[in-house]
C-alpha cells in the first residue's frame, strides 16, 4: 500500500493499514505531520494558548490578584510553538515505527494507475509499486496574484505561523477562521488588527447568530472588524504597504491605510499539483477537489484519496476518520464508510466556537420548521465561577419531531 502525504489523513490511513497487516510505505516531500502539525492547527493552537494566558493576566485584578503586565519575548514564545510542534512530529515518527510503516521523504508523481515516481530533494527518483493508494496532499493557501506574498510584509498563514515578528498595524484580508484565529494571536501580542472580510458576516457557513456574538466580542477585544467591505490595491512602501479599501466599513469610499504587515486569509486549494492526475486516470470536481464516494474511493477503484484534497470541511479530525475509514475499506471492511453528517467544527479565538450539524440558516434552508433553544454563558454557575460569561449556547431542532438537527 502507497500512501501520499503524511498530514493527519495520510498518518492515520498508513498507521492503520500497518495495524491491520499491510505492507505500507508513506511518502512525504516534507517533514511527517502535514500542515496540521507544522502549520496549521497544532502551531497556532500554541500561540493561541499563550494569548489566552496574557488575557488571564489581564483580568487578574477582576478575581482579585495583583499580577504585572505580561511582557512578551517574542523569540521564546517563538521557541515554545517550535517546541510543541517538534514533540508532535517526533510523536508521529515513533507510531509509524511501532506499527511497522515506512516513511520515505519526496515528491510523489503518478506515472500510471499503478506506480509512482519518488523524487528526493537531491533530484534522484525511485519507483514505487503498489497494490492500492491513498491519496493524502492536503491543501494549500490561495495566493492572490495582485498581492505577490513576500514572506514578510505580505504573508499567508504559514509565514503568519513562524512569528518571526510583530507587527504594529496588521491588516487581515478575510475574516474566516484563519483570519480571525490569527487576528486573536497578534491582537494579544499588541498589534493594532484590523480584519476587512467581504461578506456581510464573518466566519461565513456558520450560524449567523454566533458569528455576529463573536464578531461583537473580538470588537470589545480591540479587534477592528469590517464587512461587506473588499480590499483593493496593495502597494508596498518600503516596509510599510498601503492598502485601499471599500465597502460599509469605508462609508463606500475609497480609504487608504497604511499597516505594517497584510495576512493574506482568503482561502485554501488542493494540492495536486505534480501528483500526476491525469497518468493516474482521476477525476476532479470544478474546483479541482478530488471526487470520492463514501468509503473514500476516487473513480480509480484501487486508488482512495482523504481529507483536505477532497474537499469541505477542511478539519484535520476529518482528514483522520477518511484515513481509517480507507485503511478499513481496503482491508476488506466492507461496512466501513465516511458519515459527513456529524463533524464537528471548531473556531479556536478566545472564546473558541464549536459547532456540530446545522446552523439555524441552514436548517431552515433544508426546509425544517426549526425551533431554537438558547442559553447564556451569563446564566451558568460554572461559566461565572471561571469570569468566562460571555457568549451562549444554541440548539436548532425540527420544531415537528425535536430531533436535534
Ligand atoms: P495536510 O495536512 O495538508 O498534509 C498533506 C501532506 O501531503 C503535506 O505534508 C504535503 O507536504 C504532502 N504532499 C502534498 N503533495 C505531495 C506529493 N505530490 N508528494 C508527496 N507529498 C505531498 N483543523 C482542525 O481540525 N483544527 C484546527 O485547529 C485547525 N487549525 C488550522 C490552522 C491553520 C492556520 C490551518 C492552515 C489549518 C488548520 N486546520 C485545522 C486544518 C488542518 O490543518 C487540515 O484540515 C489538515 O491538515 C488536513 O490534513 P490532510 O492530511 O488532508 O493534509
Amino acid at each position: 500500500m502507497a500512501v501520499i502525504g503524511a498530514g493527519p489523513g495520510g498518518y492515520h490511513a498508513a498507521i492503520r493499514l500497518g495495524q491491520l497487516g499491510k505492507k505500507v510505505v508513506c511518502i512525504d516531500r516534507d517533514e511527517v505531520g502535514g500542515v496540521c502539525l507544522n502549520w496549521g492547527c497544532i502551531p497556532t493552537k500554541a500561540l493561541l494558548h499563550v494569548g489566552e494566558v496574557i488575557r488571564h493576566i489581564e483580568r487578574a485584578a477582576a478575581i482579585g490578584l495583583k499580577v504585572p503586565k505580561a511582557q512578551v519575548d517574542r523569540e521564546a514564545v517563538a521557541k515554545f510553538k517550535t517546541d510543541v510542534v517538534n514533540a508532535n512530529v517526533g510523536g508521529v515518527k515513533t507510531l509509524f515505527k511501532a506499527n511497522g510503516v515506512e516513511f520515505v521523504r519526496g515528491q510523489a508523481t503518478f506515472t500510471s494507475p499503478s506506480e509512482l515516481d519518488v523524487t528526493s530533494q537531491d533530484g534522484g527518483t525511485a519507483r514505487i509499486a503498489a497494490s492500492q493508494f491513498v491519496i493524502a496532499t492536503g491543501s494549500a493557501p490561495v495566493d492572490v496574484k495582485a498581492w505577490p506574498r513576500d514572506g514578510e510584509t505580505i504573508i499567508n498563514s504559514d509565514d503568519a505561523v513562524k512569528l518571526a515578528r510583530i507587527p504594529k498595524r496588521l491588516l487581515v484580508v478575510g475574516g474566516g477562521v484563519i483570519g480571525l484565529e490569527f487576528a486573536t494571536v497578534y491582537r494579544r501580542l499588541e498589534a493594532e488588527v484590523l480584519v476587512v472580510e467581504m461578506m456581510p458576516q464573518i466566519l461565513t457557513g456558520t450560524d449567523l447568530e454566533i458569528g455576529k456574538t463573536l464578531g461583537r466580542i473580538l470588537k470589545k477585544q480591540g479587534i477592528e472588524i469590517m464587512l461587506n467591505t473588499k480590499v483593493g490595491a496593495i502597494e508596498k512602501r518600503g516596509s510599510t504597504v498601503r492598502a485601499t479599501l471599500n465597502g460599509e466599513g469605508t462609508a463606500n469610499k475609497d480609504e487608504t491605510r497604511e499597516f505594517d504587515m497584510v495576512l493574506v486569509a482568503v482561502g485554501r486549494r488542493p494540492v495536486t499539483d505534480n501528483l500526476g492526475l491525469r497518468a493516474a486516470g482521476l477525476d476532479v470536481d470544478d474546483r479541482g477537489f478530488i471526487a470520492v464516494d463514501r468509503q473514500q474511493r476516487t473513480n480509480v477503484a484501487h486508488i482512495f484519496a482523504i481529507g483536505d484534497v477532497t474537499g469541505q470541511p477542511l478539519l484535520a479530525h476529518r482528514a483522520m476518520k477518511q484515513g481509517v475509514v480507507a485503511a478499513e475499506v481496503i482491508s476488506g471492511d466492507k461496512s466501513a464508510a465516511f458519515d459527513p453528517v456529524a463533524v464537528p467544527n471548531c473556531i479556536y479565538t478566545d472564546p473558541e466556537v464549536a459547532t456540530v450539524g446545522l446552523s439555524e440558516e441552514e436548517a431552515k434552508a433544508a426546509g425544517y420548521e426549526v425551533r431554537i433553544g438558547k442559553f447564556p454563558l451569563a446564566a451558568s454557575g460554572r461559566a461565572r465561577t471561571m469570569n468566562e460569561a460571555e457568549g451562549l449556547i444554541k440548539l436548532v431542532a425540527d420544531a415537528k419531531s425535536d430531533l436535534l438537527l
